[in-house]
């Protein structure tokens, strides 16, 4: 049997993932941790610059702020008509059920919001009025159940909100997105499959993994599993300086993909989190190696390189298409026509 997840300085220091006198206390009291097994075993300790361990074990850097970051990068909070739920597109609402991860990944884009002291876990009036404002919108089309990890839901929970959600005609898609097959596999087994589906639904799956070691021999049994089970995967990653920020580690991972049945969807540029400038490239470094990646690899293998405008504006594909400025800023247009200012790399 495994052991348990790493959450706090002192397991880090005990596992001699972190020196002592590490002095991260301070990034600990404001930003949770979370490290499972299956991610310590992924980690390659003799490594300096492991581009596992880099995702998840904390460091002083997240303390230092840049001007342009902000507690709510992608500008939830006001597209939140009820408490859980983002509607930020006519034919789709989030729905965060939970603000619990099994890992914390030092880059989260929600970081402010998820951890045992994020936004909790939704009460059942809370649900009961998310779901009621799903029911009242005829409009919503999709359900994309996000957080927070819904995957850290037992279950007989998943089970009860597939239920609910089955009832609501006009939801056809209900979408996870999640870090549990990679990170803590163990728990995809056949009845957390079956809580997945639901009758007149189709069920996707966004697998969320940035480097291709993460495809564990238990990472591709629950990726199985979830096929098998008739869920349709997709995939999602952040492109992440000193991670996936080369053209080989980038097609490893998207072929790794497409060899998993998992089918490339969003490759996002790192959002404007606290205390994640260490982690980010500028649109120009991304935009190349995205077409490098053309000429590399099959167009099965191709994800699409997007960006969340700050600010609440939705999803733009930053692949092609953005206005380069004189000052060295980028003009992103949002789905809407509008254009949005973006900053250069420190
Ligand atoms: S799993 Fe997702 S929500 Fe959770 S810490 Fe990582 S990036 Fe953030």
């Amino acid at each position: 049997m495994r052991g348990a997840a790493l959450k706090t300085v002192a397991d880090l220091e005990a596992v001699n993932l972190v020196p002592a006198e590490s002095g991260l206390d301070p990034v600990a009291e404001k930003y949770a941790i979370g490290i499972t097994p299956a991610v310590l075993d992924l980690m390659d300790r003799s490594d300096p610059a492991d581009p596992i361990a880099r995702q998840f074990v904390p460091t002083v850097a997240e303390l230092q702020t840049t001007p342009e970051e902000r507690a709510d990068p992608i500008g939830d909070l006001c597209h939140s008509p009820v408490e859980g739920i983002v509607h930020r597109y006519p034919d789709r609402v989030l729905l965060k059920a939970v603000h619990v991860c099994p890992v914390y990944c030092r880059f989260c884009f929600r970081r402010e919001m998820v951890g045992p002291q994020g936004l909790g876990t939704l009460t059942g009036s809370e649900l009961d009025a998310a779901m009621d404002y799903i029911a009242s919108h005829e409009e919503i089309w999709e359900v994309i159940l996000t957080g927070g990890d819904p995957l850290v839901l037992s279950p007989r929970r998943l089970k009860s909100l597939m239920e609910r959600l089955a009832a609501i005609e006009h939801v056809r898609i209900v979408r996870f997105h999640t870090r549990v097959p990679v990170v803590e596999p163990e728990r995809v087994n056949d009845e957390m499959v079956a809580a997945l589906l639901a009758s007149g639904k189709t069920t996707y799956l966004a697998v969320h993994a940035n480097h291709p070691r993460e495809f564990s021999p238990d990472a591709r049994l629950a990726f199985r599993r979830l096929v098998d089970g008739g869920v349709v995967l997709i995939s999602q990653s952040v492109l992440l300086r000193g991670v996936n920020d080369d053209v080989d580690t980038l097609a490893a991972l998207m072929r790794g993909f497409v060899e998993n049945r998992i089918k490339p969807y969003y490759l996002h540029h790192p959002d404007l989190a606290p205390g994640t400038s260490h982690f980010r490239i500028g649109i120009e470094e991304g935009q190349k190696l995205v077409a490098a990646l053309r000429g590399r690899i099959s167009g099965l293998c191709q994800p699409t390189y997007v960006l969340d405008i700050p600010g609440g504006h939705g999803k733009a594909d930053i692949g092609a298409g953005t206005v380069a400025g004189g000052d060295g800023c980028f003009t992103v247009r949002d789905w809407q026509g509008r254009e949005h200012a973006y900053p250069p790399a420190e």
